[in-house]
């Protein structure tokens, strides 16, 4: 086997970068450990910002090409993609448990089939893209969404393929070419994908995946003069950094950054069914940026509710997320565990109680947790923990329950339990938020608008709003 090959879960995964159709190495490497053990899984190519520029070369070599290449083909081959997607798909699933720790259940059966369906919504979506003429006296306006140029997408560990699909396939049925840097916590889906593009007959140079760490190659990526978009998912500090990098040549940007999203729980809900939403905010062991982490209950059922809650919340079994049977993986990192216990720890110094959890658990993993007696301006309800932990704090009136739910620097999502449907219109109009859930969670059609408000993000992507987004708009105006 080549030194450059690595054997993940039974699956061989290049370690090396895919740059202008061929593997590249790093004379430097990076371990890729495994969050489930800590069992090393390779030795990842470190890129340096020569080799980050030479992604961003091949992809402006690529684009004239594949700007040109007509919409039909385009989609074509991004269905090849999604086909690519859908054989490897148990494949994609062992390896990104295994990378990542998130369940292989999740994996199995909704998140790639959905990395699949990422490339088949916006090859279609690509084929019905149109503004209808209109006039202005008696000129005609054509609108058109013209390719832009190279894009740099730039992804987290919490969803590695299934995040950067999100962007790397509306970038590419815009007709961009891409450099995609996945977070250096989780490169092996990037790697694979790299493969199945390839194999399903993307020209060389349209899609580049560099590997490595943001703060060693993310200026060269993010202040070059030749890249056109930068689409970024992640923290906000490092948003800020891109940002200012960006401003230096003005390149739109797209920023889909963390949340502190609540879910309001209103005496009139089912309350079995506002259970199972907070519940629910435990997946992927919380590090999930849409989590409605802050649980506001109406008073009058908040004994109740905390009783379902706990009663719920210790049937959860926490395990190795390969097997079955577990609901809730490690966390990503001891430097990700090391932050979530230090914001327990201090909540809990500051008079909060561990109605659950607040502890670690064996190994990378944490208890599923749930902290009451907390100050509406204590770190861990303003800050984002991204683990399992849940804050629970009690309302009185929807006037109370709705200035809780907004007074927070973030805006990415809200989630609602009310069988009141004139006071689920009342409250959600009055919400800041990318999306408002009532009595649901975690919906996601392409069709809709993603994004978030305030420090949540800046932008929206999805359906025509990614190509709005990747690409630069134009109106060509006809004498009659
Ligand atoms: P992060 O900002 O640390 O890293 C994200 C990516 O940015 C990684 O690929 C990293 O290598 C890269 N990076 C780091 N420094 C960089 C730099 N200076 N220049 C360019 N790139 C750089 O975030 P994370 O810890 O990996 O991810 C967790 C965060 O992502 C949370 O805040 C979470 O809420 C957010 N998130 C948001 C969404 C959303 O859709 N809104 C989805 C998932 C995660």
């Amino acid at each position: 086997m080549s030194a450059h090959l690595t054997t993940v879960a039974g699956v061989a995964v290049d370690t090396r970068h895919w740059i202008g159709g061929e593997r590249v190495a790093s004379t430097d490497t990076f371990t890729d450990v495994s969050p489930i053990d800590g069992a090393p899984l390779g030795e990842i190519s470190r890129a340096t910002a020569s080799e980050a520029a030479a992604a961003v070369a091949a992809a402006k070599a690529a684009f004239p090409g594949w700007a040109a290449t007509p919409r039909a083909e385009r989609a074509r081959l991004l269905h090849a993609v999604a086909a690519g997607v859908e054989r490897r798909a148990e494949e994609l699933a062992l390896v990104e448990t295994t990378d990542n720790g998130a369940l292989l259940r999740s994996h199995r059966r909704g998140v790639m089939p959905r990395v699949a369906h990422n490339f088949r919504f916006f090859a279609d979506r690509l084929l019905g893209l149109e503004h209808e003429d209109f006039t202005t006296r008696d000129h005609t306006n054509h609108v058109t969404w013209d390719p832009a140029g190279p894009c740099v997408l730039i992804t987290p560990w919490n969803a590695p393929l299934m995040l950067a699909t999100w962007k790397v396939a509306p970038a590419l049925a815009a007709g961009n070419t891409v450099v995609l840097k996945p977070a250096e916590w989780t490169p092996l889906t990037a790697s694979l994908l790299a493969d199945i593009a390839a194999e399903a007959g993307l020209p060389p140079g349209v899609l580049n995946v560099v590997q490595g760490y943001g703060a060693e190659i993310g200026d060269a990526l993010t202040g070059h003069p030749d890249v056109r978009r930068i689409s970024f998912t992640g923290s906000v500090p490092t948003a800020r950094h891109i940002a200012a990098r960006a401003a230096a040549n003005l390149t739109p940007l797209s920023l889909e950054l963390g949340g502190k999203s609540p879910l309001l729980v209103f005496a009139d809900a089912d309350l079995d069914l506002a259970v199972d939403l907070a519940v629910e905010q435990y997946d992927n062991a919380g590090q999930v940026c849409l989590a409605a982490t802050r649980l506001l209950v109406e008073e009058a059922v908040a004994e109740e509710f905390l009783h379902r809650f706990v009663a719920k919340a210790s049937g959860l079994r926490q395990g190795d997320p390969r097997e079955e049977g577990t609901d809730i993986g490690p966390t990503i990192h001891p430097r990700q565990l090391e932050k979530i216990d230090g914001f327990v720890q201090r909540a809990r110094a500051a008079g909060a109680r561990a109605v659950i959890g607040g502890h670690r658990g064996p190994g990378q993993y944490y208890a599923p947790t749930l902290l009451t007696g907390v100050r509406q301006d204590s770190e861990v309800v303003q800050e984002e923990v991204f683990g399992p932990v849940l804050t629970l704090q009690t309302f009185r009136t929807e006037d109370e329950a709705v200035a809780l739910a907004n007074d927070t620097r973030f805006g990415l999502a809200a989630t609602l339990a009310t069988g009141d449907r004139e006071r689920a219109d009342r409250v959600t109009a009055r919400l800041v938020a990318g999306t408002v859930w009532v009595n649901c969670f975690f919906v996601r059609d392409l069709r809709a608008p993603f994004g978030g408000s305030r420090r949540s993000g800046v932008g929206r992507e999805g359906d025509v709003w990614s190509f709005d987004f990747f690409c630069d708009l134009k109106n060509t105006v006809t004498a009659p």
